[in-house]
């Protein structure tokens, strides 16, 4: 519980005197990883933290559940990842052809089930303080007028017409997110991820185990996986948004293609995913997003948890600062830091992501030939999954990966 436990409902009870008690510290909306984070982050600097949700926890989320080393670099301390495999091969193939696996000495990435990974998140901010409401949904924030009592605070609505007020808020309600669109945040490229969780018998999981399998796909920029947990597989596919009818085809060939076809998924499910435009805005007012809802994502692989729960651990840090400000120019002066931390990290990740899907989109073949036949492709892929470095400073540490870079992408 928060150390401090406002009555923070305002309409029909009175503020008056009271007001300052009634008022949240930061109220961050959104319980997957970004807003767990952003939750942790400001519990943890003593902060008075609610954190909304408007699903009931554990909820699903459609997602491989990768977990490469930055996410688990940036976990809170005492985390206990719940693996259910650990990774040590993959297996490529293009659109069905040309299979080749590679293989690692150790581990390249973890896969875990969101439900329990996400839920594990939220309880480590409800340790450090923060106090989790779910089953409300947020319809919207107001930073001006009448359910605003003065300009140091933001009124966050509720879909059954319910107001809590904050010094500062952390948007981070996913790829559909509202408070995105209060804040203004600018799209570069959307897509639609398509998954079944397929239970198999032993001798199939067996087959799987410590192995994964990526195929570029057959529209450009998409791809398919394979991820076994236990004795789920979790199959899915990505392309951009606006091809549903052949990305829906692709995962249906994918899973014949497989010999998985005769398996009842237990799950069928789909979610956008989103990536920013640079000159999109990171914040408006008291108000910071982060995650999906900010448009905070690897554009080539759709690596997103890393990046929620790096810009949520940002975003709670720096409501912390907004929270404190006593104008609105030292509040833009607190966001405006967020969001140069954000674009000198992630954004600089982000660019080069771009960068090599544009290379993707073209060239998928010559990316396959690359990681399956040319050594140091395979352990550069190798080394960013492990989190021993990363796409921005393998092209910065290496300028010829950037000159063949730049050639590829004309
Ligand atoms: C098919 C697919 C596969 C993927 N695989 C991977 C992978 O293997 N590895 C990886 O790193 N990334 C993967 N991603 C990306 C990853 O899932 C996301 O980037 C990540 O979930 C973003 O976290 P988040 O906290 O920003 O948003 P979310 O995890 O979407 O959490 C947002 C939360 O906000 C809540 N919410 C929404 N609206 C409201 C509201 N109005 N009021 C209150 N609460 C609200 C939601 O219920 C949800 O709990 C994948 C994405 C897709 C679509």
């Amino acid at each position: 519980m928060s150390s401090g436990n406002p009555e923070s409902t305002v309409g029909g009870n009175e503020m008056g005197d009271e007001q300052d008690v009634n008022v949240w510290d930061v109220v961050v909306v959104g319980a997957g990883p970004a807003g767990a984070s952003a939750a942790y982050a400001a519990a943890v600097a003593g902060r008075r933290v609610l954190l909304l949700e408007k699903a009931e926890l554990p909820r699903y989320k459609t997602c491989g559940g990768g977990i490469i080393g930055p996410s688990r670099d940036s976990l809170p301390p005492g985390f206990d990842l719940p693996f259910k495999d650990r990774i040590n091969a993959v297996t490529f193939s293009l659109n069905g052809k040309y299979v080749r696996t590679r293989r690692s000495r150790t581990m390249l990435f973890g896969l875990i089930n969101r439900p329990e990974f996400d839920a594990q998140l939220v309880e480590h901010a409800q340790k450090a303080g923060a106090e989790l409401r779910t089953g409300v949904t947020v319809s919207r924030v107001e930073q001006h007028g009448p359910d605003v009592p003065d300009r140091r605070t933001v009124a966050v609505v509720l879909q059954d017409g319910e107001t809590v007020l904050a010094r500062a808020v952390v948007g981070a309600d996913g790829s559909a997110s509202r408070i995105g669109a209060h804040v203004g945040v600018k799209l570069d490229q959307v897509d639609l991820g398509l998954e079944a969780e397929i239970p198999v018998p032993e001798t199939v999981a067996d087959d799987w185990r410590g192995r994964v399998l990526i195929d570029w796909g057959p529209m450009p920029g998409s791809y398919g996986w394979v991820f076994p947990k236990d004795d789920t597989l979790t199959v899915g596919v990505i392309s951009a948004r606006g091809e549903g009818a052949a990305t829906k085809r692709y995962l249906e060939d994918f899973i014949a293609r497989l010999g998985l076809a005769g398996f009842e998924p237990s799950i069928s499910s789909g979610h956008l995913t989103r990536c920013r435009a640079d000159d999109s805005p990171l914040s408006r007012g008291r108000v910071l997003v982060c995650g999906d809802a900010a448009g905070l994502l690897e554009p080539w692989t759709r690596e997103g948890i890393s990046f929620a729960l790096r810009s949520g651990r940002l975003a709670g840090e720096w409501a912390v600062r907004v929270a404190e400000s006593h104008d609105a120019v030292d509040a833009r002066r607190q966001a405006l830091n967020y969001a140069f931390a954000i674009k000198a990290g992630l954004g600089v990740e982000m660019a080069v992501g771009k960068r090599m899907m544009t290379v993707f989109e073209r060239k998928p073949a010559l990316l396959h030939t690359a990681l399956t036949g040319f050594r140091p492709a395979w352990n550069a892929f190798a080394r960013i999954t492990r989190g021993s470095t990363t796409l921005g400073e393998l092209v910065r540490s290496h300028p010829m990966a950037g000159r063949v870079l730049s050639r590829f992408e004309r």
